[in-house]
C-alpha cells in the first residue's frame, strides 16, 4: 500500500457515562490518515477487520470508577479495544506488511500504533479458520475461558458445573470445556433462544432462563439438588448470592466478571458470603492476560476441536462500523446471542 491518504471512520467516545451507556455516548466521524507510519517512528499501521464489543468497556467510559485494570477512555478519541487487523505498514521489527494480528487496536478504518507493547498483539498463525474467531473463541474470552475453568477451578470428571450468561462469548466456550472433562453442566442466559442454543447446540445438560425465575435459589436446587462444585461466574450481584446458598463444601468459584454491576452507581450487596467459611469455597478473581503464556496450548487443544466440530462457537456480527455502538451498549440488555463482534472490512 502506498503513502496517499485516506478517509478514515472513527467511532468516537464523546464524554464519561453515568449509568448504563448509550448510543449517543459515541458518535461516528469521519477523518483523515496517511498510510504510512512516519519516518521518526517504530509504530505499525493496521487495517481494522473484526472489533470485539465486550463487557468491561462500559467500565472505560466512566470517571469515577471502582477497581479497575484498564485505563479509561479519553473523551474525543477513539474507542480502543480487542480487535483483528491487518499491519498496512510497519517500522517496527517484530511486524511487517499484511501480517494478521489480534490485540488492542482503535474503532476506526486504521489504526496508527506509534510504539506497540510487546504484549499488546498476537500473530495469527492459523487463517483455516474465520479471521472473526480471534475475536472470541481464538482470542481473548477463549484465552479467558481456558484459563479460569482449567487453572482456576480445578475441575475434575464428574464435578457439578454451573455457568451464568452462558451462551455469551466466554460461556459457551466453559460449558463446552465442562464438557469435554465429564463435567454435569448447567447453564443460565437470559432467553428462551439462548436457553435452547445451550442445550442443542454447546451440549449444555440443563439450561433455563433466569429472567423468569422468581426464586433463583430454588432454580439452583432444582438442577443441582447436591449443590454445585464449579460456579464459573460471569454475572455477580443476585446470582452469585443464589449460588453461594447451593455450593458444595469445598467448591471453587471462578470470577470472570460480574456484568450485573457494571453499569449500577452503587453496586449490590451480597449478604451470605459466611458461606465461603463455612463450606471452605475458593473464590478467586483472575484476568485473561495471566493466562497469555498458555495461548498457544490452548491454540493446540482447541482447534482440531473446533474443525473435528466437536466445539461449536456462535457469534453475533454486527456489519460496519456505524453499528458498533449499538452492539456494543446491547450486552447490556443481553441482546447478543453469542459473542458479539463488528465487521470492519473482510481483507
Ligand atoms: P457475553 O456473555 O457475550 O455478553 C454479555 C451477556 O451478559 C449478555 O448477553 C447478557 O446475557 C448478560 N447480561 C447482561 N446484563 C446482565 C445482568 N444485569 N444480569 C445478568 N446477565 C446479564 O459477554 P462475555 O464477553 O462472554 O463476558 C461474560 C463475563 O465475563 C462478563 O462479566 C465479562 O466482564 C467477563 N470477562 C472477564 C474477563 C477477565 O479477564 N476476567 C475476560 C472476558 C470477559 P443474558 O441474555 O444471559 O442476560
Amino acid at each position: 500500500m502506498g503513502s496517499e491518504e485516506v478517509s478514515n471512520k472513527q467511532v468516537i467516545f464523546k464524554d464519561y457515562v453515568v449509568g448504563v451507556p448509550k448510543e449517543s455516548d459515541m458518535e461516528l466521524i469521519t477523518s483523515k490518515i496517511i498510510l504510512k507510519v512516519p519516518e521518526d517512528s517504530t509504530g505499525i499501521l493496521l487495517k481494522n477487520l473484526y472489533l470485539s464489543c465486550d463487557p468491561y468497556m462500559s467500565g472505560r467510559m466512566r470517571k469515577n470508577r471502582g477497581p479497575t485494570y484498564v485505563e479509561t477512555f479519553q473523551p474525543g478519541s477513539p474507542i480502543t479495544g480487542f480487535g483483528v487487523v491487518k499491519v498496512v505498514d510497519s517500522r517496527h521489527p517484530n511486524f511487517k506488511t499484511g501480517d494478521l494480528l489480534w490485540g488492542m487496536t482503535g474503532w476506526e478504518e486504521y489504526s496508527l500504533i506509534s510504539s506497540p507493547s510487546p504484549d499488546m498483539f498476537f500473530k495469527i498463525e492459523h487463517t483455516d479458520v474465520p479471521l472473526s474467531y480471534y475475536t472470541g473463541i481464538l482470542g481473548m474470552p477463549g484465552i479467558t475461558a481456558y484459563g479460569g475453568f482449567y487453572e482456576l477451578a480445578s475441575p475434575k470428571k464428574g464435578d457439578r458445573v454451573y455457568v451464568s450468561a452462558a451462551s455469551g462469548a466466554v460461556g459457551q466456550i466453559v460449558g463446552q470445556l465442562a464438557k469435554l472433562t465429564g463435567c454435569y453442566v448447567v447453564g443460565s442466559a437470559g432467553s428462551k433462544e439462548k436457553v435452547d442454543l445451550l442445550k442443542s447446540k454447546f451440549g449444555f445438560d440443563e439450561a433455563f432462563n433466569y429472567k423468569e425465575e422468581e426464586d433463583l435459589d430454588a432454580a439452583l436446587k432444582r438442577y443441582f439438588p447436591e449443590g454445585i462444585d464449579i460456579y464459573f461466574e460471569n454475572v455477580g450481584g443476585k446470582m452469585l448470592e443464589a449460588v453461594l446458598s447451593n455450593m458444595r463444601v469445598k467448591g471453587r468459584i471462578a470470577v470472570c466478571g460480574m456484568i450485573s454491576q457494571y453499569n449500577l452507581e452503587q453496586p449490590e450487596g451480597v449478604h451470605n458470603l459466611f458461606h465461603i467459611t463455612t463450606k471452605r469455597i475458593r473464590m478467586e478473581g483472575f484476568i485473561a492476560r495471566e493466562y497469555y503464556h498458555l495461548y498457544p496450548k490452548y491454540l493446540e487443544m482447541i482447534l482440531p476441536n473446533i474443525k473435528e466440530g466437536k466445539i461449536s462457537y456462535v457469534e453475533d456480527v454486527a456489519e460496519g462500523l456505524e453499528s458498533a455502538p449499538s452492539a456494543l451498549i446491547g450486552l447490556y440488555s443481553g441482546r447478543n446471542v453469542g459473542k458479539q463482534l463488528v465487521v470492519v472490512a473482510r481483507d
